[in-house]
């Protein structure tokens, strides 16, 4: 966290379209993570260009949505398991001026949020690849199946995949219909990133919608 700034440039050098921000409540997931002022202090050290892609792991987004799009957050997903109006709380986040995403984790249906995808209440699916809460899990497989069903659902609607996204992992995530991928251990851990995010970038652009898995 001390070299907060310093590992967001080298993503971004590396050819990252934007960064992806965790925020984590201590209650909805039992990790602590950060709050608006480093989202604030990331968009001022990193400018206006970079999208910052914020993710609320929190129990109350309706609290909190406002004060991350002040401090410079471009995408606010909150949660369909979080509390308090969620259709009410994506309004607000689009009438705030930020992109309104929704996320379901991998033991929630795809049709929890049908009804907000035919409402035209997001622009943006977020699909949890692992339950959320800590870096570094394994992949769950068996949400293959639910992006392949949001995907015939969501039309031209972006779906992201968070939580063990690798070079293996993420060409199987577009397949079945994703076509944002939210990697963090293995781009940081990778020997050269750049090459590491160009590849992902390439295999995922020739499996996009191919629907093999
Ligand atoms: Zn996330």
């Amino acid at each position: 966290m001390a070299n907060l700034e310093a590992d967001c440039r080298r993503a971004l050098e590396g050819g990252a379209d934007g960064l992806h921000v965790d925020i984590m409540d201590g209650h909805f997931v039992p990790n602590l993570s950060m709050g608006p002022a480093v989202v604030s202090a990331l968009r001022r050290a990193l400018g206006v260009d970079v999208h910052l892609h914020v993710h609320l792991m929190i129990t109350h987004p309706d609290r909190y949505a406002e004060p991350f799009i002040e401090s410079g957050a471009d995408t606010v997903l909150i949660h369909i398991e979080s509390e308090g109006d969620i259709s009410a709380t994506l309004a607000k986040i689009r009438e705030k001026g930020a992109r309104a995403g929704i996320t379901v984790n991998p033991d929630t249906p795809a049709d929890t949020i049908l009804p907000l995808i035919s409402a035209g209440r997001i622009d943006e699916i977020l699909c949890m690849t692992v339950f959320p809460g800590f870096g570094g899990q394994a992949f769950i497989e068996s949400v293959l199946p639910k992006i392949g069903e949001l995907r015939a659902a969501a039309g031209d609607l972006p779906i992201s995949v968070d939580g063990g996204i690798d070079a293996a992992s993420a060409p199987r995530s577009a397949a079945a219909g994703a076509n944002i991928m939210l990697a963090g251990s293995s781009l940081f851990k990778a020997e050269d990133m750049g090459a590491a995010i160009a590849d992902m970038r390439t295999s995922c652009t020739e499996a996009f919608g191919s629907g093999a898995t």
